[in-house]
């Protein structure tokens, strides 16, 4: 092979390559043994000890993660929540830490209650505004900044590396919530983000079957000493690298989080994971694409008085998301009913192809009244429906949401 590096594509269609090598499968086995045999010599020479820390069925779908975010290492959880949070209670108490006011409802929700009384100080501010998020830097107190971008429901787009400048000078890590950008336009850890968090639910396992989690470490917190290539895919047995680690090392805290507290993902559900990931490129790029027309359509629709979309060029966030997501957009979109939150509930009770249901990244298209699902304190207007563009014929969508917007007008 020559010394350019592989595609994103290739890299995930083979998973880095893996070949079993007792049979020489393509596909890897699913581990389901919960507990590994010492040697003779009291050592464990296989680098395992027991499912709980991790499992032999990670070790593809992480180092392909990896891979595909440029980062040193990953690590999978039993949902985005558990990989969230991890990040979160890996910090001490009194620590303080920022969040986009326009964020996953479920972990703004978290932030705010459990955390909160954990013990973080917390600080909501509107991070696609560089100045608010300067000016809520405390210098030696905040050790996390996080974002999500797009982020949910709005898609407001923030300025990875502007934010790792502020984040840094103040000493503070960067974590980035990259779900929507699933790993295909945008890698933060490449624009100076510390660490990159997936719900694995949504497009990377991308078929609505698995719940996961992944967190991707980037030089700053992890330098592996190795390197995830195709040529060498095997990730150094887990048990050694964790105890050589600095001992009070953040990611090393992470790391136990997930062993200690528990937040591990079944075998199966890894299996599927990679499963899933081997076709993630044509999948997102395809909804993409499909998600871009049906922007640019529903813009021009009479019942419409607003489509949030990072690739329309009205739309706020288009210029920064223009130099960051490098391909496409995404795939997820909102729009707002000029007739109002009534309107937009009976034009989701009206879709006959679309889904009426929570989550997005899989290859259905899903539509959701956001504001029914957030609840108290959420900056999601109540004219609004979200949609998960998924994979079906784009023409398809875009005549199942006409004929319920047009219902409802009449
Ligand atoms: C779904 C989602 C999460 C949470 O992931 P779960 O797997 O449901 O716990 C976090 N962030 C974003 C952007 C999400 O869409």
């Amino acid at each position: 092979m020559s010394d350019k590096p592989l595609a994103p594509a290739t890299l995930a269609a083979q998973g880095l390559g893996f070949i079993e090598p007792v049979t020489k499968a393509v596909v890897q086995p699913i581990h389901v043994s919960t507990t590994f045999e010492r040697d003779s010599d009291n050592q464990y020479s296989a680098g395992r000890c027991y499912s709980r820390a991790d499992n032999p069925t990670f070790d593809q779908v992480e180092a392909t993660l990896a891979a595909l975010e440029q980062g040193t290492d990953a690590l999978v959880f039993s949902s985005g929540m558990a990989a969230a949070t991890a990040c979160f209670l890996a910090l001490d108490p009194g620590d303080h830490v920022i969040a986009p006011t326009v964020m996953y409802w479920a972990l703004r929700n978290w932030l705010t209650t459990f955390a909160s009384r954990w013990g973080l100080k917390v600080s909501l501010v509107d991070t696609t505004k560089l100045d608010e998020l300067r000016a809520a830097v405390q210098p030696g107190k905040t050790k996390l900044i996080w974002l999500e971008t797009p982020s949910n429901p709005l898609w407001h787009v923030t300025d990875i590396a502007a934010a790792a400048d502020i984040a840094h000078q103040a000493g503070a890590k960067l974590a980035v919530d990259s779900t929507v950008a699933a790993t295909v336009f945008t890698q933060p850890l490449t624009l100076g983000a510390d660490l990159v968090m997936h719900a694995a639910t949504k497009y990377l396992n991308g078929h609505s079957d698995v719940i996961a989690g992944a967190l991707i470490a980037g030089p700053t917190l992890c330098d592996a000493g190795h390197t995830m290539s195709f040529d060498s895919p095997v990730r150094p047995p887990d048990i050694f690298a964790r105890l050589s680690a600095e001992p009070d090392g953040y990611w090393k805290r992470v790391r136990t989080i997930r062993s200690q507290c528990g937040g591990v993902l079944g075998s199966f559900e890894a299996w599927l994971l990679m499963r899933g990931l081997r076709t993630l490129l044509p999948r997102v790029r395809w909804a993409t694409t499909s998600a871009q027309q049906l922007a640019e359509r529903l813009a021009e629709h009479p019942a419409i008085a607003e489509v949030l979309y990072p690739g329309l060029p009205s739309f706020a966030g288009h210029e920064v998301a223009r130099r960051q997501m490098i391909g496409g957009f995404g795939a997820m979109l909102s729009i707002r009913l000029k007739a109002g939150e009534l309107a937009a509930i009976a034009t989701a009770a009206k879709v006959q192809l679309w889904k009426r249901a929570t989550s997005l990244g899989g290859v259905e298209s899903l539509l959701e009244h956001r504001a029914s699902i957030e609840g108290h304190g959420s900056p999601c207007p109540f004219d609004l429906l979200r949609l998960s563009v998924g994979i079906e014929d784009a023409d398809d969508l875009f005549g199942d949401l006409d004929q319920a917007l047009q219902a409802v007008a009449k």
